[in-house]
């Protein structure tokens, strides 16, 4: 018998009338020949109204007790939905996280799964019962109730279906599904049928927050296909699977991340280490970190730059102080009021120009482009914050976002569970499910890099630049422009198949001139070593794994850029080898 998860969250809960609402749905799809398994989270404000209580008998109250208090939200909703389901005749039992089997680690407030009994939950379900699951909660091995961090009944859900190998695991919630980008800043903004798990995850770390991205996480770890929808309605929403609905689009979503702000540091030393001792004190402090651009210095210095939250610019200064105390520099600066403007798309991966769309867009707007980073599937550009909405909206258009299709959109068709049902169990043996794992450590010694030094602080100027590279048939794959130093001047340095070297030269030293850039310089020999896996971000220190391993074999990073499925650097092509050895060994104990 089929099997579905339904997840109701807080707002779909709010009230005794939507509980009875929830409960009709569960039993519908039950009638229609499908064995049930509800999550709810807890009713309406309910966990806002328990943290307030506790502030009001503690001012920092105890992490154990905190979850002892949150996790009786989700215990009353999964109460309440088992009598509504009664009284409209039909069997339900209600099951909190320790009963269900929900094993976590002991991180109170932000604890991860480790794994789940399915046992108990298929007893009840074979005696026909909707079995109702208490989200956000668990129990670590000493049996102490921990919950999973604010959001999470999401990724209870997600791994209910993972474990159970359900064959749709719904999202009850107040949107209709997930949009191109928030249609509060952008109206013309438009529901997708479809998005790939990779773009979702970028775009709710761009804080697209329709879900938990732990959950997706789950999604595409265990091949859950997820459908996000409203409760309000039987209208479908959108599904979260492998692929987006228009695979041969450059771009799926647009998002902005208005509150960055900007730190860099110049004149550092250009040898192995120095971002190592920068980055680890910052993530020792538990501050995430974007944006990462590191200049191919001269005369032996290099400048990096990067963002980190608004509110935290204050404690990444310090950590950043403490770093150069120790490798030394030749300044900081910060700017806190600048806004991240990002593109995502699977599309992205296999096309070219979309770049130069985005940064031709915004020129024609007179906006200007801080700093530059690309990845396979994101380019995040950074402005003013008081533009940033405005430059959304530009991009929005560009990628005609708001369009609906117009080719048929190939229907989304489940993969037989049957088949991967082994695979996924496999993958569920003597694992923590909640653990990082590397799908792949890639080393790519065929390409080259150029750098175009001395670059005007000016609108429209990468737009020039890759409008000529694209016009002479380059495919540049990754672009970082750092921000402008102190003297106004910023770097732009890309790189390009080996074979396109000669040619990609001689167009930046036309634009170079053209734009009264100081100079163009290349390597040949460049190597990218990429590490891409699941739950890069929220198990921060991938990135510093990576950088720690390469530095202790004395190898020097001149490009990074980090994204949620992937790191990836560039190194001097002579390390490659070495460096994919160093990176091989050092994430083998989380390798797939
Ligand atoms: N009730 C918890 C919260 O509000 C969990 C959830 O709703 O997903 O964060
Ligand atoms: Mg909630």
């Amino acid at each position: 018998m089929p099997l579905i998860v339904q997840k109701f969250g807080g707002s779909s809960v709010a009230t005794p009338e939507k509980i009875l609402k929830a409960a009709r749905r569960a039993i519908r799809a039950q009638q229609e020949g499908n064995q049930v398994v509800m999550v709810v989270s807890a009713m309406g404000d309910t966990t806002d109204d328990l943290l307030e209580l506790a502030a009001q008998v503690n001012e920092r109250p105890p992490a154990r007790e905190m979850d002892m208090l949150l996790s009786t939200g989700e215990q009353i909703s999964v109460a309440l939905m088992a009598m509504a389901i009664h009284s409209l005749g039909n069997k339900a039992i209600s099951l909190t996280g320790a009963q269900i089997g929900v094993k976590t680690d002991a991180s109170y407030r932000k604890a991860r799964i480790k794994s789940i009994e399915t046992s108990r939950m298929r007893k009840l379900l074979d005696e026909g019962n909707i079995v109702i699951a208490a989200g956000f909660q668990g129990i670590d091995e000493d049996f102490n109730i921990t919950t999973l961090g604010r959001g999470g009944s999401d990724t209870t859900a997600v791994a209910l279906a993972a474990v159970l190998r359900a064959d749709a695991c719904e999202i009850y919630t107040d949107v209709d599904g997930v949009y191109t980008t928030d249609p509060r800043v952008v109206p013309e903004a438009r529901r997708v049928s479809r998005i790939g798990y990779d773009e979702m995850l970028e775009l709710a770390s761009l804080g697209a927050g329709v879900m938990h991205s732990r959950s997706i996480e789950f999604g595409k770890k265990f091949d859950v296909p997820i459908h996000v929808r409203s409760s309000f309605t039987d209208q479908p929403g959108t599904m979260i699977v492998a692929e987006p609905e228009r695979p041969d689009m450059a771009v799926s979503g647009a998002a902005i991340t208005k509150d960055e702000a900007r730190i860099t540091v110049e004149g550092i030393p250009d040898v192995p280490g120095t971002s190592l001792e920068i980055f680890k004190r910052i993530a020792d402090r538990n501050i995430s970190v974007d944006m990462i651009v590191q200049n191919v210095g001269e005369s032996g210095k290099a400048d990096v730059s990067f963002t980190v939250p608004r509110n935290e610019l204050d404690a990444a200064l310090e950590a950043v102080r403490e770093g150069v105390r120790i490798v030394g520099a030749a300044g900081i600066t910060s700017d806190d009021s600048v806004a991240k403007v990002s593109v995502v798309g699977l599309g992205m991966a296999r096309q070219t120009g979309v770049a130069e769309r985005m940064f031709r867009a915004l020129a024609a707007a007179g906006i200007n482009i801080q700093m530059i980073t690309t990845s396979e599937i994101k380019i995040s550009v950074l402005v003013r914050r008081d533009e940033a909405q405005k430059a959304l909206r530009i991009v929005h258009q560009e990628f005609e976002l708001d369009k609906e299709p117009t080719t048929p959109i190939e229907p989304w068709t489940p993969k037989s569970s049957q088949s991967d049902a082994a695979d996924v169990i496999a993958r569920l043996q003597g694992i923590n499910m909640e653990d990082l794992t590397i799908d792949d450590i890639q080393l790519d010694s065929k390409q080259s890099r150029v750098t175009i030094s001395g670059v005007p602080d000016a609108p429209g100027i990468a737009a020039k630049v890759f409008e000529q590279v694209a016009a002479g048939g380059v495919f540049v794959d990754m672009i970082v422009q750092s921000h402008p130093t102190s003297s106004g001047e910023a770097t732009l340095s890309f790189t390009v198949p080996d074979e396109q070297l000669v040619k990609s030269v001689e167009v930046a030293k036309q634009v170079a001139k053209s734009l009264a850039c100081k100079e163009v310089t290349s390597s040949p020999a460049i190597a990218k070593l990429s590490v891409s896996g699941v739950g890069l971000r929220t198990h921060t220190g991938v990135a510093i794994r990576m950088f720690k391993a390469l530095s202790d074999a004395g190898i020097n990073l001149e490009m990074i850029n980090t994204s949620e499925v992937r790191v990836n650097v560039v190194v001097d092509g002579a390390a490659g080898e070495r460096g994919m050895k160093q990176l091989q060994q050092a994430f083998s104990d989380v390798m797939r």
